[in-house]
């Protein structure tokens, strides 16, 4: 298959590099001077994209996507398909859906859960957004990208699905860190307290798998000084995602928003930026009530 793939960064350059390796033809672009194990590189996005099967983009937002799609979209053949991974707003992805549709071409949203180990590994988990015909033309690509592909809906629900579980990660890990203060401040034992949630009913991804105290549970950012992992601005990335689909849909998420708010404070007027979204942690130690 002749695939173009746009936005070769920490995520799509592993996941460009592993379509490479299974024999795909891989034409790359990303406005930084990249090169990537097995992939050409072209000097567009448009040069990318002209003759693929399937033009795969991962970017950093929405308003880049639409430029990028601006571009590549009269450059694609009728009856290609668009997939894009990166995570963006709803009414983007149906933007650009609306496009591909008017242009003769297949569009999936299919934002990604895994992170960068993940999309090195060849382990990510797709949740897709399109018809039937586009979710099929993009499913041999999310085998070898990824472990599970998961078919949400039509186009846009996949990035509902993504802001969804992201807003639950968010509001869990906020939950975790401030137990774990407390705990702190009660003089209970780091390690007895993993013991007991992890195994009682506070239990969580963000406890058992991602545990934001160092030393206890598998390890993960807290054990290397909160490197990322996964950055705390991303995570306030996905929260603004959220909520704005909150209030353009109608719906009350109290949790959401204040999860947001945390995150907003601590990447923009603490010493959030650059640290995983777990290092909430030693904010909330720092911190008294009053
Ligand atoms: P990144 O910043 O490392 O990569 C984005 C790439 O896009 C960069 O190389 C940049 O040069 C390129 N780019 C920007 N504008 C461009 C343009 N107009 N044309 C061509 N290339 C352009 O970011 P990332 O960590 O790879 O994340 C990409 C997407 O994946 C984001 O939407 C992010 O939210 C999502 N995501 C990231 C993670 C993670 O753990 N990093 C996990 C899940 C989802």
């Amino acid at each position: 298959m002749k695939i173009g793939f746009i936005g070769l960064g920490n995520m799509g350059g592993p996941m460009a590099a592993n379509l490479a390796a299974e024999g795909h033809d891989v034409i790359g672009f990303d406005m930084a001077d990249v090169s990537i194990q097995g992939v050409t590189m072209a000097a567009s996005g448009a040069e990318a994209a002209t003759g693929a099967d399937v033009v795969i983009t991962m970017l950093p937002n929405g308003q880049i996507l639409r430029a990028v799609a601006d571009q590549v979209i009269p450059a694609m053949t009728a009856g290609a398909a668009l997939v894009d991974c990166s995570t963006v707003d709803v009414d983007s992805a149906r933007a650009v859906a609306e496009k591909c549709t008017a242009a003769g071409l297949l569009f999936v949203d299919a934002p990604v859960s895994g992170g960068i180990g993940g999309a090195s590994a060849g382990t990510l988990t797709f949740m897709a957004g399109g018809s039937t015909d586009a979710f099929a033309a993009a499913k041999p690509l999310f085998d070898i990208m990824g472990q599970k592909a998961v078919h949400c809906g039509e186009a846009g629900a996949g990035q509902a699905a993504k802001i969804c579980n992201n807003m639950i990660l968010g509001v869990t890990m906020i939950a975790t860190c401030e137990a774990f203060a407390l705990a702190d401040k009660l003089g209970l034992d780091r390690q007895k307290m993993f013991d007991v949630v992890s195994t009682s009913s506070g239990y969580s991804w963000t406890m058992n798998a991602y545990c934001p105290a160092p030393g206890v549970g598998p390890q993960s950012p807290s054990d290397n000084g909160y490197q990322p992992g996964f950055a705390a601005e991303l995570m306030l990335k996905d929260l603004r995602l959220s909520q704005q689909a909150a209030q353009s849909a109608d719906a009350d998420t109290p949790m959401g928003e204040l999860a947001q708010a945390l995150y907003a404070q601590f990447v923009e007027n603490e010493d959030g930026t650059g640290m995983d979204f777990s290092a909430m942690l030693p904010r909330f130690e720092k911190r008294s009530r009053g």
